[in-house]
Order: C-alpha cells, then sequence, then structure tokens
C-alpha cells in the first residue's frame, strides 16, 4: 500500500469549508502568525476578560469559532455530524482550565459523565477525554507525587479525586466508551500516572477503555512505557496510550532552570521527534496488549504510522489505532488519513468562552512559535483558493 504524500490533497482536506470559511481561515492563521500581534493581543484579551470588557463576541467570531465547536456539547453536534460524514469522528473536549474548587472539580466531573452518556448512543463520538487538574488542584497532584506528608483535609481533596477518576473510568466501562486521560506539567504527572494506572488495571481487563497520555518530550517516558508494560504482562490487563509531543516545553524549561534541576525535555526538536517515532514503533509491535491514539500534527511520524500499519499487516481501520488532531488545526492530515479509511478523531473544545482561553492562547502562541505550521496551514489553504478559482 502506498503512503505517497496525501497529505498534500487540499481539495479532501478543506472539503467542508465553503469559501467565505476558507477565506476566514486564511485570515486567522495570516493574524496568528504576526508574533507581536499574538503577544498584545493575548495581553489585551487578558486584561479585558478581568475587566469584564463586552469582548465575547468578537472572540467567538474569531478564534473561538475557528478552534471551538461551542459553548456546550449540543453547540458542538452540527460540527460532530458534518465531520462524521467525512468519516472523521469526534472528541468532546471540555476545555475549562485553572478552575479550583472542589465543587468546580464536581462539575466537571458531571460533564465527563454526561458526555459519556452522550457518547454512548452516537457513532460519531467513539472517545471521552479529561484533564486530571480538571478534577483536583494542580499543587495536591504535587504533593502526592512528591510523597509528602498531607494534612487530614488534602487526604480527603485526594480519596475525592481518586473517586472522580474510578466514576469516569467506570461510566466509560459500561458504556464502552475508551477515555483519554491528558497529560500536563511533568510536576504534576507523576501522581496522575500512578493513578491511571491502577484505572488501567481496575478498568482494562478485557480491552483498552482507559487511555494514559505519554508526551515523547520527556526524555524518560519511552522507559515509562517499557517499564508499564511489563507491569501489565504481569497484571494481565490492557494498556492505551495517547502519544503526543507535549504542550508545556517553555514552562518545564524555565522551572527546571529556575530551581536548578536537570529539565526532563528531550535536548532538542529531533531528539523528540525520534522518541516520539520509536514509542510509535514500540507499540505497534505488541499491540497484542496495548491500544494506540497518536495525537500529532506532524506528518512524517503520521506517514511513518501508515507505514509501519502497512508493513505489519493491520488494516487502515484496525480498531486499536487511531489517528487524533485538534478542531481547527491540521485538516489536511485528519481528513485525508479517514478518506483512506483510518480511523481519525478531532478533539472539539467546548465551554464558555472566557474559561477556554487559556486553550484558545496556547493553541495562538502553538500556531506562532512552531516553526512551519502556520506557513503550513496558510499554503495549505492558498493552494486549495487557487483550485477553486481555476474550477
Ligand atoms: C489530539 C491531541 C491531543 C493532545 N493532548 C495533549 C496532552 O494531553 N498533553 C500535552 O502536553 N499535549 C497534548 N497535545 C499537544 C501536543 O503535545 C503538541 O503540543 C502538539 O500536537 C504539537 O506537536 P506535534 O506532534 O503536532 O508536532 P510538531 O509540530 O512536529 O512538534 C512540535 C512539538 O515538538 C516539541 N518540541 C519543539 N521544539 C522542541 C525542542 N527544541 N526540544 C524538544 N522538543 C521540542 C514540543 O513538544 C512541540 O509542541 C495534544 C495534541 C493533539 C493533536
Amino acid at each position: 500500500m502506498s503512503t505517497d504524500r496525501i497529505f498534500d490533497n487540499t481539495e479532501i482536506a478543506f472539503s467542508l469549508k465553503n469559501d467565505s470559511e476558507l477565506e476566514r481561515a486564511y485570515f486567522l492563521f495570516k493574524m496568528i502568525s504576526i508574533q507581536p500581534l499574538v503577544r498584545i493581543g493575548t495581553a489585551a484579551t487578558n486584561f479585558a476578560i478581568k475587566a469584564n470588557l463586552p469582548i465575547e463576541g468578537l472572540i467567538r467570531s474569531t478564534v473561538f469559532d475557528h478552534f471551538c465547536g461551542g459553548v456546550n456539547e449540543e453547540d458542538c453536534l452540527p460540527v460532530i455530524d458534518k465531520m462524521y460524514l467525512k468519516g472523521v469522528s469526534s472528541v468532546l473536549d471540555y476545555s475549562v482550565e485553572g478552575k479550583e474548587s472542589e465543587k468546580e472539580f464536581d462539575s466537571a466531573t458531571n460533564t465527563i459523565l454526561k458526555i459519556i452518556d452522550f457518547a454512548k448512543d452516537i457513532d460519531a463520538i467513539p472517545i471521552a477525554v479529561f484533564k486530571p487538574t480538571g478534577f483536583g488542584r494542580l499543587d495536591l497532584y504535587e504533593k502526592i507525587g512528591s510523597r509528602e506528608a498531607l494534612t487530614k483535609k488534602e487526604q480527603e481533596e485526594w480519596a475525592n479525586v481518586v473517586n472522580r477518576f474510578d466514576v469516569v473510568c467506570k461510566k466509560a466501562k459500561d458504556n464502552d466508551v475508551a477515555v483519554l486521560i491528558d497529560a500536563e506539567e511533568s510536576w504534576m504527572q507523576g501522581a496522575a500516572d500512578e493513578l491511571v494506572t491502577k484505572m488501567m488495571q481496575k478498568y482494562n481487563t478485557e480491552k483498552p477503555i482507559v487511555y494514559n497520555t505519554l508526551q515523547m518530550y520527556r526524555h524518560d517516558r519511552l522507559t515509562f512505557l517499557e517499564n508499564e508494560h511489563q507491569k501489565a504482562k504481569k497484571g494481565n490487563y490492557f494498556l492505551g496510550y495517547k502519544l503526543v509531543r507535549g504542550a508545556y516545553m517553555e514552562k518545564e524549561n524555565d522551572r527546571a532552570d529556575e530551581k536548578g534541576y536537570k529539565s526532563p525535555i528531550c535536548i532538542n526538536k529531533e531528539a523528540t521527534d525520534e522518541n516520539f517515532d520509536k514509542a510509535l514503533l514500540y507499540m505497534i509491535e505488541n499491540l497484542d496488549c496495548m491500544s494506540l491514539f497518536a495525537g500529532t500534527h506532524n506528518e512524517n511520524s503520521s506517514y511513518l504510522l501508515m507505514q509501519l500499519m502497512a508493513s505489519n499487516n493491520l488494516k487502515n481501520n484496525d480498531s486499536r489505532i487511531w489517528f487524533g488532531q485538534l478542531y481547527g488545526m491540521s485538516d489536511h492530515i485528519s481528513f485525508n488519513l479517514a478518506d483512506k479509511g483510518y480511523n481519525v478523531a478531532k478533539y472539539i473544545p467546548f465551554g464558555p468562552v472566557k474559561d477556554v482561553m487559556p486553550y484558545l492562547i496556547r493553541r495562538a502562541e502553538e500556531n506562532t512559535s512552531v516553526a512551519g505550521q502556520t506557513g503550513r496551514e496558510l499554503s495549505l489553504l492558498t493552494k486549495e483558493k487557487k483550485r477553486r478559482k481555476t474550477l
């Protein structure tokens, strides 16, 4: 099977966008490509939100509508239906961040439970997702990870976190909806990893339902994967992993510098790429007891995974392998993969506009700072605009 440059097909990539949507996407990526504009825009938006200035309408009609499905799950349905017509599934991503109270953690848990309920009847939503810090305070994860003694109140808080994980993973298993658990900062991830492993031991007894996330920009993750594999073989349960490169690189490096420890991040981009691709290979070679969700916008890694599947005689739609991209980005990868029958899902973030701002700012910064990413989006959009003009 040939995997020749299928991502170059812009007709398939943008088949869901009419001409004016294509123009809007072009305009947006053009703006995002201007670094000073993103810096000033981010600061001005943060200020305006804090000052309660009426800018939600402006955010909605620009970045929000491009990168998010809506303010609640029902809002996202038209997008979900439209994408599914082209074979692309959805992962509803409740993207509210930075909450700190027990009430807010309970409310996030209820939202995820509702999404699983929603997903069990909709083929277009095969997978759910949540963030560990949506269910508990980052500082608490950090304290657990560093084995510090907890106060009585913190012990109660942690018991609530464990319970929130358990209720969600159980519901996922009962309804046969896989659940991805995002990875975050390394200083909280140790506690989250231990908890997710417990969930896998409990709920992945017949097949992978609970998936942890491995950030392959961390130089220790391949060894972690190998160790978890040995544990799973002994314990007789399945592993599920979402592989990503990692979204908190600057924060990680800055903290390591500030506190004087060795950064957990690979020495350069090439080392991260190599690490990511090695993990792909490792997982493909061990599919008898693991499933893989490759969350990436990197064309080379996506082509590599396609080649690995072909050379291992796996069907394009093998149920143990998913490709994933974020809504509003890399449609050329998502829609061309789906066109060839691969399992593809896009994260569709949703939530009240001001609460999803940290997510949107990460996307704007990522598209500004990641060399080539915005340029690639712009050149694909330009190519498609030209193609349509010649029709
Ligand atoms: C579906 C999906 C789910 C995701 N879930 C998570 C998640 O749970 N947790 C999370 O942290 N991120 C998550 N991400 C974001 C992801 O980690 C990346 O930030 C993003 O996808 C860009 O990486 P890439 O593989 O698409 O490719 P590329 O654009 O090729 O790679 C960019 C990435 O390479 C790494 N990198 C860049 N420069 C260097 C350098 N100098 N040294 C070392 N490494 C470098 C960084 O991780 C950077 O983000 C998710 C992404 C997707 C698509």
